[in-house]
């Protein structure tokens, strides 16, 4: 039996691991969660898992949930309560699924209080990827990589080893705006945006799917996890997303991950490692796919993506400043504040201000991020 703690139970990842766990109740037991600010989807799972803590966002929505279950589960909240869920005793695994920076501390402190950790909050690896792998491989606590790409290429190194792997290639669908130019970009809808044509995720990922910056992330997430440097990172258009990612290596040979597109098969993946369950989801039919498209990515299309290879090779604090920026720029457009190119225009003001600090520690990187936000913030205030 696993114990889990699940970072972000109320999203779109934390749905569908929760899912995984309804459907194995002999292997898995979620012992604490937390919530940010969905608190009716909070009792729910209460009544439904019978977890031990859960922290929600808000102080005084910790306090009305405690006062309904005094005695049987324990409310906490903000950044402590994250924390507090991310290194509850009890707990083997933590699930980390929510979206943003937030995500970093409860990540270190899971980490040093050894639980494994099942990563799909990826602006942890790009704002401190560096702090992360050190903290994981001082502490030996693997970390499962959630993220479809990522899986994918853990996944197909199983047994494989790291001195031949000549590059990896990370698959990307293309997001809502795949097939428009870039003038046709100028007064897209929020709406529109939302629209992933191949996954249903939270409205912050399908942004950065629209924007390619998902797949910027995703780079940066790729060279952390899987130790390579950016060279060895390709990205390549597939707009079926069947294939989910690849591993190609000095031979020649390339290894792939292939399935329907659904969430649940990284996410219990990360659970069952190295062992596999069995999950009752469509099966991919190649014979009724039978066309697979790739294209190679226009650099200048789809900046983002090219802000993220330039953030991650100058290294640093830079790749801190993408993301917080990143962050910032999406909230501002998902609330009408600022246009769909207009994201790219902020990150990359945001990095041309920035005097990049090297081997940043924890305090450094907390400390940029919020200057970055504050900077972006006032761009269009
Ligand atoms: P959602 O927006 O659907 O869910 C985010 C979760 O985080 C919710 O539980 C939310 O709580 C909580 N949350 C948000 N802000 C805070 C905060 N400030 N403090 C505490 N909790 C907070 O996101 P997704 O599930 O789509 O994505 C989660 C992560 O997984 C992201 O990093 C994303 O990039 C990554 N990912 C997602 C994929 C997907 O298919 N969705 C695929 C691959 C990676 P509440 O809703 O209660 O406010
Ligand atoms: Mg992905």
């Amino acid at each position: 039996m696993r114990a889990i703690s699940l970072l972000g139970a109320t999203g779109s990842i934390g749905k569908q691991t929760l899912d995984v766990i309804r459907a194995h109740r002999d292997a898995f037991r979620l012992v604490a969660f937390s919530a940010g600010r969905n608190i009716e989807q909070a009792r729910i799972i209460i009544e439904q898992f019978s977890p031990k803590v859960v922290c929600v966002a808000q102080k005084e929505d910790a306090d009305t949930l405690q006062s309904e279950y005094i005695g049987r589960v324990r409310i906490v909240s903000g950044e402590d309560g994250l924390i507090e869920v991310a290194t509850m005793q009890e707990a083997d695994i933590v699930v980390n699924a929510v979206v943003g920076s937030v995500g970093l501390v409860p990540t270190l402190k899971a980490i040093e209080a050894k639980k494994t950790i099942a990563l799909a909050n990826k602006e942890t690896l790009v704002t401190a990827g560096h702090l992360v792998m050190k903290h994981a491989a001082d502490y030996g606590v693997p970390i499962l990589p959630v993220d479809s790409e990522h899986s994918a290429i853990f996944q197909c190194l199983q047994g494989e080893q790291q001195k031949n792997i000549e590059c990896i290639i990370l698959t990307a669908s293309g997001g809502s705006f795949r097939d428009r130019t870039r003038e046709q970009l100028e007064h897209v809808t929020v709406e529109e945006a939302l629209k992933h044509p191949n996954w249903s995720m939270g409205a912050k990922i399908t942004i950065d799917s629209a924007t390619m910056m998902n797949k910027g992330l995703e780079v940066i997430e790729a060279h952390w996890l899987f130790h390579l440097p950016y060279e060895q990172i390709d990205v390549l258009l597939h707009k079926e997303s069947i294939i989910h990612s690849m591993v190609q290596f000095h031979d020649g040979s390339i290894i792939a991950q292939l399935g329907t597109p659904d969430m649940r098969v990284p996410i219990q993946y990360a659970l069952t490692y190295p062992d596999r369950f069995p999950l009752h989801i469509e099966r991919l039919n190649l014979a009724q796919v039978a066309t697979l498209h790739f294209q190679k990515v226009d650099m200048n299309r789809f900046r983002c993506l090219q802000f993220a290879y330039e953030a991650g090779n100058i290294g640093g604090t830079m790749p801190t400043v993408l993301n917080a920026a990143n962050e910032e720029a999406v909230a501002a457009f998902l609330t009408g504040q600022i246009s769909f190119l207009a994201i790219e225009q902020c990150i990359e003001q945001a990095m041309e201000r920035h005097v990049p600090i090297a081997h940043p520690d924890l305090e450094t990187i907390r400390a940029v991020d919020r200057e970055t936000r504050q900077y972006v913030k006032s761009l269009h205030m």
